[in-house]
């Protein structure tokens, strides 16, 4: 049976290769007689997996001892908990720059904790279309927050901000993780839910500077705790097995495919075939974000009425391409091209939608 074109949010596309070495390995993991899925994570096999897959993660991002990869649960959703509960002190601010529904989750996380939250942008005044160029920070801020990529409104910053060397960079980068090279050196602590990127959903990877980690609140609850998890390797409890297997079948087929750049490269491909068809539609398509801000990963647009945009999701859907219906938040249509979108995906969605448009502009 064919495969579909898969433009899913999230969970979201995984590369076929990957999907085929799961496949293969399922039954009979390299002949141990079970699958991944039915192994003690305390065993020494599983111990093998979670290893590689952490030190392929600090391979492709270039990274070493300084910092911790952890896999932990509760998705992206439970670190706009975590952060505010280990970092932000009760003496400073927690800043944050508010680029969307994600980052204003975030944010209203930490205020109900308790936590003093300043604003340092905010891009709300244009419905979340833009990246905000300049923010201010508080007076003594304990970190700066920044959702690298807006998956719901899709906007992405092109340019990694930097903070003062005494103001921890953390970001959200659920989206985008792993779909370009990433200046490690400007963050402090990273976080990415693993389904829209790098596997199927039920992990989040958490990479923390250790010297952050060694100012972090003391006393917290036990699973809330990020010294507790690194000083357990992402085992206090019982670790998503499956999926953090499936994270490192990604990592190395990132590696296959020639690292970061090379990823990106492919991603920019795919985006420009579809805001080409968005661009030279004489306006049937609008772009819903300014142009410089456009991310690679979410391409969000709307066509001259709903009743279209409707038709253009039905017919796609006919012609094999899914997942084309905007956020149930903010309507219109959106075209995630995650890094396992084929290159032919991006391009047959923008022929399809040249069509469209001449049938029905
Ligand atoms: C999907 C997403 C989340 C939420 O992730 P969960 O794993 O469902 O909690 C948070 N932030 C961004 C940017 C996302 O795209």
């Amino acid at each position: 049976m064919e495969r579909v074109h898969n433009f899913n949010a999230g969970p979201a596309v995984l590369p076929e290769e990957v999907l085929l070495e799961a496949q293969a390995d399922l039954f009979n993991y390299k002949g141990l007689g079970l699958s991944v899925m039915e192994m003690s994570h305390r065993s020494k096999e599983y111990q093998e997996i979670i290893d590689e897959t952490n030190a392929a993660v600090k391979r492709i991002l270039g990274i070493g001892e300084d910092f911790e990869v952890l896999f932990l649960q509760g998705g992206a959703s439970l670190q706009f908990l975590m952060v505010p509960m280990n970092f932000a002190f009760d003496s400073k601010e927690a800043n944050y720059i508010n680029t969307g529904q994600w980052a204003t989750k975030a944010l209203k996380e930490a205020k109900k904790i308790g936590k003093k939250v300043h604003v340092a942008a905010t891009s709300e005044d244009r419905n979340f279309s833009y990246i905000p160029k300049t923010w201010t920070l508080s007076d003594n801020p304990s970190y700066l927050h920044i959702t690298n990529n807006n998956t719901i409104f899709g906007t992405e910053w092109k340019i990694d901000p930097a903070t003062p060397a005494d103001v921890p960079l953390i970001a959200d980068m659920s989206s985008n993780f792993m779909s370009k090279p990433i200046e490690m050196d400007k963050y402090d602590l990273i976080y990415a839910g693993a389904q829209k990127n790098v596997g199927p959903s039920g992990t989040v990877v958490v990479i923390i500077r250790k010297s952050l980690l060694e100012q972090s609140i003391t006393n917290l609850p036990t699973m809330l705790d990020y010294k507790i998890h690194a000083k357990n390797g992402s085992m206090y409890n019982t670790p998503a097995t499956f999926t953090i297997y499936m994270i490192g079948l990604v990592m190395k087929w990132i590696e296959g495919y020639g690292g970061l750049a090379k990823i990106e490269q492919s991603n920019i491909a795919k985006a420009k075939y579809i805001y080409d068809a968005i661009d030279h539609s004489d306006g049937f398509y609008k772009g819903t974000v300014d142009i410089e801000d456009r991310s690679l990963m979410n391409i969000t647009f709307r066509l001259p009425s709903e009743e279209l945009e409707e038709q253009l999701i039905k017919e796609a859907k006919k012609a094999g391409m899914i997942g084309l219906k905007g956020h149930r938040d903010v309507g219109g249509c959106r075209a995630s091209t995650y890094n396992a979108l084929p290159l032919k995906a991006a391009h047959d969605l923008a022929e399809f939608m040249k069509l469209f448009s001449q049938k029905n502009g």
